[in-house]
C-alpha cells in the first residue's frame, strides 16, 4: 500500500479506477461519493478535516486492491448508516441490494459487544475514533460490573455471541475488506487521536486485525496494519530501530543495488529468467525477530533481503540450486513453502546464504502468479478476473476459510464453533464476559484473580471467590474463551499472601501480580515482617528443613542483609517462597543433607528406564534397533518378558497393529530421587486419593508405599514418595494441601 498523507479527491479516486472499468462504473462511485459527501457534511474527523476524506481514503485502499466497483462504493458508503442519517432502506432504494448488504455488513461489525483491554474500556471491531468512547471512572465501572444485569444469561448463548461475531465476517469475504481498509486508514491517521486511545485502537490492530490480514493473505495491508500498530504500541523501540535503519540506510541499498545486478547476471548466465529486487525490511518484522531469536538489533541490521521472480516453479529450484552452490546457506533457513504452502496460500521458496563480505543475504524466490498472491492474498482474485485458475483458487481460498473458522451456518454446535476460534484464531488469549455480558480478553492460562484484578484493582483485592457460568469454583480454575466470570467480595480486606505463591498458580498475569506488592507495600512494615518470617517459617517445616536452616546464612546467601530484610522481601512479595526453597534445593550439598536417600534404595537397579505409571516392569532393550540413551523411545508389553524397548521411529514399532501394547516410556533420569514420608490430613471426601495421586502423576513423581486410615472421617494418609529434590517436594505438598478438604499435607521427620 502507497501510505500517502495527501488527502484523496474523488478524481484522484476515479483516476485509479482501471481503464477497463465501464462508464456505468465509474458513474456508481461517482454516485455513491455525492451521496457519502453530503450525509457527513459538517462532521469532521480528529484531524480536522472533513470526514468524507476518510470514506475517500478507505474506498481508494480497496481501489488499489482492484476490487469490483460496488465494493469500492460500498467502502465510500461505509459509514453512512452507522453515523448519519441515511438508512438501509434509502440505500436499498438508491443502490440496490449488494451494496445496501455490504454497507449493512460493515455497520454490524462495528456494533460487537464491547471489550475492555488492558483497563481501557472499549469496544471491539469498533473504528471508534467516531463514536463517543464512554470514559468511565473507575467507581462507575465498578458499580456497573456489580450489577449482575445477564447473569441469568446461559453459557450457550454467550458462546453464540461469540460466534454470530465471527459469522458476521464470515459471511462475504468483502466485508472484511472493507473493514481492514477502513482499519487501516484510522491507524494511518491515528497521531489525531489522544494518546490512550491511540495505544489500545493500535493493540486492537495487532491482535485482530492484522493477523485477519494475514490469515486472508492480504501482505500488502498486514504489513502496514503491524508497522502502524507496532508504532503506537511500542514507539520507543519504533524509533530506535527506525534510527538504527535510517544511519545505515545508503550504504545498504548500495550493496544490495549491486547485489541485485550480479545476481540477475548469473542467473542469465544459467539461461533463467528473472526479475531481481531488494525487498524492504518492515519495522515490526525485525522486532519480532529480534525477539524469536533473542538478539539485539546488532545481530539482525546487517540482514539484507532481496526477492527473485522467476517464470515458473522449475526455475525457483534451479535458481536455488544456483544460488546454493555459490554460496554457503545459512543452516534451518531454508523453507520450502512451494512444495508445503503457508495456511494462507502463501508460496514461494525462502533461504539464506552468507554473502561474500561474510554477512548473511536472505532470498525469496517465486513465479508471478506466486507473486500476486503473496501480496494481495485474497483479494488477487478479483485482479485477472478472466482467469479461471484464479477462480479456482479463490474459491479455494473462501472453502478454507468457512473451515478453519467454522463458518458455515449450518454448524449448530456452539461450543465447537468457540473452541476451533480459540485454537486457530486467538491462540494465545481468552475471551471472558462479565456478569452484564461485556467481553474481557486476557492471557490464556488466566483464572478467577486474574479476572478481578482486570475489572478494578478494588475487586481484586477483595476476590474471596468466584462463579463460573454460575457454578462455583476453585481460584486456580484456567479460565476459558466463553466464560463467563462473577466474582465474591468480602467487604473488605486484602489479597492472601498465597496469591503470590508460584506452585498454586492462582494468578497469571504481572498486572495482577504487581498490584498485589503494591497493597503489600502500603502495610505495616513490622507486619509485613512478621508475615514473611511466618511465611518462610511454615513452608521449611512443611517439607521438614526447618530445623537445619541457619536463617542468618540462608539471608546472606540469598543477597540480605539480615533475616528481617528477607522477611521483608517475603512479606511484600518482592521475594517467593518458592525462590528460597529452589536456592536450598540448588546448593548440592545442601540438598544431599536435606534430603538422605533411604538405605535399602533400589531405584539405581531400575532408574535405566521409566516405564511411566508401571514402576518395576521388567525391561529389556530390543534388538532390531537398539535404542541408546537420548533416543526418544517406546515401550512394546510382550507375553510374559516385560516391555522390550525400542526406538520411537523403529520400523517394527510403526507397522505393528496391535497399538495398544505399546506403552509411554523414558530414560531414568540421571539425577537420583529421594524416598521421602509424607502425611496428609482430611476431612474425608470421596475421589480425595484419586486427586492427590493425580497431582503427584502430574509431576511424574512415584509413589512407593500407601497407607490409608479414615477415623470418624477424618483421613490419615501415609505415603512414601520419591522425589529429586525440595523443590519439588515443596510444590507437591502445597498443591496437595489445596485440594478441597485437607487440613494439612507434611513432610513426616523420622523418629
Ligand atoms: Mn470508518
Amino acid at each position: 500500500m502507497k501510505s500517502s498523507t495527501v488527502a484523496i479527491t474523488i478524481d484522484g479516486l476515479l483516476a485509479q479506477l482501471p481503464e477497463k472499468n465501464s462508464l456505468a462504473d465509474r458513474e456508481l462511485v461517482q454516485r455513491a461519493y455525492r451521496v457519502a459527501e453530503k450525509a457527513h457534511r459538517g462532521q469532521k474527523r480528529a484531524s480536522g478535516e472533513p470526514y468524507v476524506t476518510h470514506c475517500l481514503a478507505v474506498a481508494s485502499i480497496l481501489a488499489e486492491l482492484q476490487v469490483p466497483t460496488a465494493v469500492i462504493a460500498a467502502g465510500l458508503l461505509h459509514d453512512t448508516v452507522e453515523d448519519t442519517k441515511i438508512t438501509l432502506e434509502d440505500l436499498q432504494s438508491d443502490f440496490g441490494g449488494e451494496i445496501t448488504n455490504l454497507v449493512d455488513g460493515v455497520t454490524k461489525l462495528t456494533n460487537l459487544p464491547r471489550v475492555s483491554k488492558d483497563n481501557q474500556h472499549a469496544e471491539i471491531l469498533k473504528a471508534s475514533e467516531t463514536g463517543e468512547l464512554r470514559q468511565q471512572e473507575n467507581e462507575a465501572e465498578e458499580e456497573r460490573y456489580n450489577k449482575p444485569a445477564l447473569m441469568g444469561r446461559s453459557p450457550d448463548l454467550v458462546s453464540e455471541t461469540l460466534r454470530k461475531t465471527f459469522l458476521a465476517m464470515g459471511n462475504d469475504v468483502r466485508i472484511v475488506l472493507i473493514k481492514l481498509a477502513d482499519r487501516l486508514h484510522n491507524m494511518r491517521t491515528l497521531r489525531f487521536m489522544p494518546e490512550h486511545k491511540r495505544k489500545r485502537i493500535a493493540q486492537q490492530t495487532l491482535d485482530i486485525f492484522a493477523p485477519l490480514a494475514n490469515r486472508l493473505g492480504i501482505w500488502q495491508i498486514k504489513w502496514e496494519l503491524e508497522d502502524l500498530g507496532f508504532r503506537n504500541t511500542n514507539p520507543e523501540k519504533y524509533k530506535e530501530i527506525a534510527s538504527h535503519l535510517d544511519a545505515r540506510r545508503e550504504g545498504r541499498e548500495k550493496q544490495i543495488q549491486f547485489m541485485l545486478i550480479e545476481l540477475e547476471k548469473m542467473l542469465t548466465r544459467e539461461g533463467i529468467q528473472s526479475k531481481v529486487t531488494g525487498r524492504p525490511k518492515h519495522i515490526y518484522s525485525i522486532y519480532r525477530k529480534m525477539m524469536k531469536k533473542n538478539k539485539p538489533f546488532e545481530m539482525v541490521r546487517d540482514v539484507r533481503a532481496i526477492r527473485i521472480i522467476v517464470n515458473d516453479v522449475p526455475d525457483c529450484y534451479s535458481a536455488l540450486g544456483l544460488i546454493h552452490t555459490r554460496w554457503r546457506p545459512l543452516p534451518n533457513e531454508f523453507d520450502d513453502y512451494i512444495a508445503a504452502p503457508k495456511d494462507n496460500f502463501y508460496q514461494s521458496l525462502h533461504t539464506a546464504v552468507i554473502h561474500d563480505d561474510g554477512k548473511p543475504l536472505e532470498i525469496q524466490i517465486r513465479t508471478p502468479e506466486m507473486h500476486e498472491s503473496a501480496e494481495f492474498g485474497i483479494a488477487a482474485h478479483w485482479r485477472y478476473k478472466e482467469d479461471g485458475g484464479r477462480n479456482d483458487l479463490y474459491n479455494e481460498r473462501i472453502d478454507n476459510l468457512r473451515r478453519m473458522m467454522e463458518w458455515d451456518q449450518d454448524v449448530d454446535d456452539a461450543t465447537e464453533f468457540v473452541e476451533s476460534m480459540k485454537t486457530d484464531v486467538f491462540q494465545d488469549r481468552v475471551y471472558i464476559f462479565t456478569p452484564n455480558g461485556d467481553i474481557i480478553d486476557l492471557p490464556a492460562g488466566s483464572t478467577p484473580i486474574d479476572f478481578a484484578y482486570h475489572i478494578h484493582t478494588d475487586v481484586g483485592h477483595r476476590c474471596r471467590g468466584a462463579k463460573v457460568n454460575g457454578k462455583l469454583v476453585s481460584l486456580s480454575h484456567e479460565l476459558e474463551t466463553g466464560e463467563q466470570v462473577h466474582i465474591l467480595t468480602a467487604k473488605r480486606g486484602g489479597p492472601s499472601r498465597d496469591w503470590l505463591n508460584t506452585n498454586l498458580g492462582l494468578v497469571k498475569t504481572q498486572r495482577a501480580k504487581s498490584k498485589m506488592r503494591v497493597w503489600f507495600r502500603k502495610q505495616d512494615q513490622a507486619q509485613n515482617i512478621a508475615q514473611g518470617r511466618t511465611l518462610l517459617e511454615k513452608e521449611l517445616q512443611r517439607i521438614g528443613i526447618k530445623e537445619k536452616t541457619n536463617f542468618e546464612n540462608l539471608a546472606r546467601r540469598m543477597g540480605y542483609q539480615s533475616t528481617e530484610d528477607l522477611s521483608l522481601a517475603l512479606g511484600i512479595g518482592d521475594l517467593s517462597v518458592n525462590s528460597v526453597v529452589t536456592q536450598l534445593s540448588n546448593e548440592e550439598q545442601q540438598a544431599e543433607t536435606l534430603l538422605p536417600s533411604a538405605p535399602d534404595s533400589g531405584a539405581e537397579a531400575t532408574n535405566a528406564i521409566n516405564v511411566v505409571g508401571l514402576k518395576g516392569l521388567l525391561t529389556n532393550v530390543a534388538k532390531c534397533c537398539n535404542p541408546t540413551p537420548g533416543d526418544e523411545i517406546v515401550g512394546y508389553i510382550t507375553r510374559g518378558r516385560g516391555a522390550s524397548i525400542h526406538r520411537s521411529d523403529c520400523p517394527n514399532i510403526l507397522r505393528t497393529t496391535e497399538q495398544e501394547r505399546l506403552v509411554q516410556v523414558n530414560w531414568g533420569s540421571l539425577a537420583r530421587t529421594y524416598p521421602v514420608p509424607i502425611r496428609i490430613t482430611a476431612f474425608d471426601r470421596s475421589g480425595l486419593f484419586g486427586d492427590v495421586s493425580y497431582i503427584l502423576s502430574n509431576d511424574g513423581i512415584n509413589m512407593i508405599d500407601a497407607n490409608v486410615k479414615v477415623v470418624k472421617g477424618i483421613a490419615d494418609i501415609q505415603l512414601v514418595i520419591e522425589v529429586s529434590d525440595i523443590n519439588q517436594l515443596s510444590r507437591l505438598l502445597t498443591r496437595v494441601e489445596n485440594l478441597p478438604n485437607v487440613l494439612e499435607a507434611q513432610r513426616q521427620l523420622p523418629g
